[in-house]
Parts: C-alpha cells; structure tokens; sequence
C-alpha cells in the first residue's frame, strides 16, 4: 500500500477520515497533533510549552516534529504503509520530510487535499469532542456524528473532552497559519504528481467515498 497523507483546514475533517482509513486498510495512523496532545501532559518543561502553544493555536518547532516524525516511520508497523495526519505542516517540513522518507527508502505516496469553506470548518470547530483514550472523533451539532452517550466514546467507553485549541480565538489562529505557512506545500506536491483533491462539504461516509475512491485506484 502507498503512504498517504492528508493536507486541510483545522477542523475539515483529516483525522477522522485518517481513522476511516487506518481501519478499512490495516495502516497506523499517524497525528502529529494526537502526539503533541499526549506530549503536552507531561509535566516538564517541554511539555509545558508545548500545552501552551497547542491552546493558542501555535504551531510546535519544526525539530520537535521531525525527532517525532523519524522515531515513529522507523517502527516496523510503517514498513506496508502508513496514514499521516497532520505533517508537514509548512515548507521546511515538507522537506525534511522528503530527507526522511529518503534516509527510510520510502516514497510520498499519495496526498490528499481536502476542500472546505471557511464558514463550514467555524461550525464545525466548537461542537468538536475527541475521546482521551482512543482520539476518536465526535461532532455534538451533528446528528448522524454525535456520541449515542453523551460525552462517552462509542467505540473505547472513553471520556470525551473539548481540545484546548477548538474554541474560536485559538481557530482563527490556526486558519491563519494553515494559510500563510500549509498552503504553499499544496503547489509543492502538485509539482510531484501525488496531489488529489476532494470536497469535504458532505458526510463523514460521502467524504470517505472520494477517499477510498482515489486509494483504490492508485494502488
Ligand atoms: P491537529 O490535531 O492536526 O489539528 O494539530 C493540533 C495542533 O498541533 C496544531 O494546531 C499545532 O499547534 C500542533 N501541530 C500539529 N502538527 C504540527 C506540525 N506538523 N507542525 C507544527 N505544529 C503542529
């Protein structure tokens, strides 16, 4: 199976649709984000600076996610393919990714770039819960995508809780750097051929659709 990895908007819909697709091909899922998350507890000094940027919606130094990025490929379960989520997040990333993948004998893979409008992606951001144990995904304003138990986890019986990071001061924060710092990698891997565009303005089920779509025909 190609490597894959998802590029969009806070909030469009990247981690669940990495969950779908982690689950229906057998590949780990890698979040940057669940990783920092998890980071962020631990009560050092990283850790502390860590809690703080992820509340404001600042990204985290590009050496912390490449330690981070390079330990978890070189683990045995990457070796068939793997879901990334949420890296390279700029320029630099993209880059040292390409280094990585190269010391790794790995290729890109397929990338997928998901459609959103920005009104869409405000909604969405504040009816967000994430389980703490197994980090999936809810929406409590979306009927088809709430918990069947309030703030318990359908899938682990997890607790759900509100990211810091998912209110609207810290989003517009987010949306502004995904502009001005993601965006530019979009034209980075259309130049490499692996770019693929769907719409994520539908269903989780209808947005899985277009992925599963693209991920059967390219391998
Ligand atoms: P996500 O779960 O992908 O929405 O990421 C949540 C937050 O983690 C982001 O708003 C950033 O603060 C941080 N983060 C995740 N991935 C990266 C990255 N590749 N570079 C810098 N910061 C990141």
């Amino acid at each position: 199976m190609k490597n894959i990895m998802f590029i969009a908007p806070p909030a469009a819909g990247k981690g669940t649709q990495a969950k779908k697709v982690a689950e229906s091909y057998g590949i780990p899922h890698i979040s940057s984000g669940d990783v920092l998350r998890e980071m962020s507890q631990e009560d050092s000094e990283l850790g502390h600076s860590i809690a703080e940027k992820l509340a404001t919606g600042k990204f985290i130094e590009d050496n912390i996610l490449y330690q981070l990025i390079e330990n978890r490929l070189k683990r045995e379960d990457c070796k068939n393919g793997y879901i990334l989520d949420g890296f390279p997040r700029n320029l630099s990333q993209a880059i040292e990714y390409d280094k990585i993948l190269n010391s790794l004998g790995y290729e890109v893979g397929t990338v997928i770039l998901i459609h959103i409008n920005e009104e869409t992606l405000e909604k969405r951001i504040t009816g967000r819960r994430t389980c703490e144990s197994c980090h999936a995904i809810y929406n409590i304003h979306e009927e088809n995508n709430s918990p069947k138990v309030e703030s318990i986890c359908d899938n682990c019986g997890g607790k759900l809780y509100q990211r810091t990071d998912d209110n609207v001061d810290s989003f517009k924060n987010r949306l502004k750097a995904y502009k001005e710092s993601t965006e530019p990698i979009i034209q980075y891997y259309r130049e490499k051929n692996v770019l693929h565009e769907i719409n994520g303005e539908d269903t989780v089920d209808n947005v899985f659709k277009q992925v599963k779509t693209i991920l059967d025909n390219e391998n």
